[in-house]
């Protein structure tokens, strides 16, 4: 029979998992015609997490634990999932139940019928999130869609069955800055998309602040666009541009007019706009120098501290 590895990152969920694998069990029963291993990445919880994900592996052999040396980010434990999934199929899924396990015998069905390689999911609506947070998630896709070349779908969710084809490929890319949305759409190969209406969480807070969401949607401008670069080019071309035509007009008028001394004021807006204008490009050359010199150390992207895998 196949088998369909089920990764599970995991910070400070306590509450969360015994939900999750309730929920899960019933799938698995359903979906009897496959094997099913649940692969929980403990991304260094303070919390129970890591005990309560040994206590269910000991009375179920098709659960697995990952437990890294600290807290990585969720693009790294996704990672250490991928890598130590053994299934012919896996699948992404949040603990929280924000993924509807439900959805799973459908988006195998694509698999399996329909000769897709991935099968993704959307949420079509943000209901239950603050709308400044939605507001700006949406300007983040628009922009993102505009500066790279890569595919990235607004309210796209890590939620993703794939074939081992489709993993392989993303095992691939070793990057240490891994913005999943971006890597699943440069990988290519064939997805169908699911939409279905944001559910709320079963238990637990977001792990994500606005901030932490800021931080991430630069990660991902910089991860898979150099059009920022850019920036510096134009606007230093505009301000050449701006600069002759001011040398004519003030000759012009010297000659004409004479030589009155004025313009304080506005001399001090100009230098200002343009020492800005300057830190601000230099800013993001430093972004991508910085992306540059952390991916150069070449460190991995996690540590594991214990786990139940079996290796051969
Ligand atoms: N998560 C993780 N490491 C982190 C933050 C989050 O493994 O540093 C996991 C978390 O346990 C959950 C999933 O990533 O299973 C999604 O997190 P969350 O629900 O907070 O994000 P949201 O659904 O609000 O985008
Ligand atoms: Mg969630």
């Amino acid at each position: 029979m196949e088998l369909i590895s089920v990764i599970v990152p995991c910070y400070n969920e306590e509450e969360a998992i015994p939900l999750f694998y309730e929920e899960m069990k019933k799938i698995t029963v359903k979906m009897g015609y496959v094997n099913f291993e649940i692969v929980f990445v403990d991304d260094g919880s303070k919390d129970r997490t890591l005990s309560i994900c040994k206590r269910l592996s000991e009375g179920d052999s098709g659960i697995k634990y990952i437990s890294l040396s600290r807290n990585f980010g969720k693009e790294a434990a996704i990672y250490a999932g991928l890598q130590n999934a053994k299934g012919d199929y896996v699948v992404l899924m949040d603990v929280d139940l924000q993924d509807p396990p439900s959805l799973l015998p459908e988006m195998f069905r694509y698999i399996k019928k329909e000769g897709y390689d991935s099968v993704a999911t959307r949420r079509v609506s943000r209901k239950g999130e603050p709308p400044i947070r939605s507001f700006f998630a949406r300007r983040f896709y628009k922009i993102m869609n505009r500066i790279s070349t890569t595919d990235i779908v607004d309210g796209a969710r890590d939620y993703r069955l794939m074939t081992r084809q489709f993993v392989n490929a993303m095992l691939e890319l070793k990057e240490y800055h891994r913005f999943s949305k971006g890597l699943f759409g440069w990988v290519g190969y064939k997805t169908k998309w699911l939409e279905y209406e944001n559910v709320n969480r079963v238990a637990g807070e977001t792990k994500w602040s606005f901030w932490k969401l800021l931080l991430y949607s630069i990660e991902g401008i910089v991860a898979f666009s150099t059009v920022p670069l850019m920036l510096a080019v134009v606007t230093g071309m505009f301000f050449c541009c701006a600069a002759l035509f001011f040398v004519v007009v003030i000759v012009v008028r010297t000659i004409i007019f004479g030589d009155p001394v004025a313009g304080w004021p506005s001399m001090i807006c100009i230098m200002l706009l343009i020492g800005g204008v300057q830190l601000f490009c230099v800013g993001i050359l430093g972004e991508y120098l910085a992306k540059t010199y952390m991916e150069i150390k070449g460190r991995p992207i996690y540590l594991v501290k214990e786990d139940n895998i079996q290796r051969e």
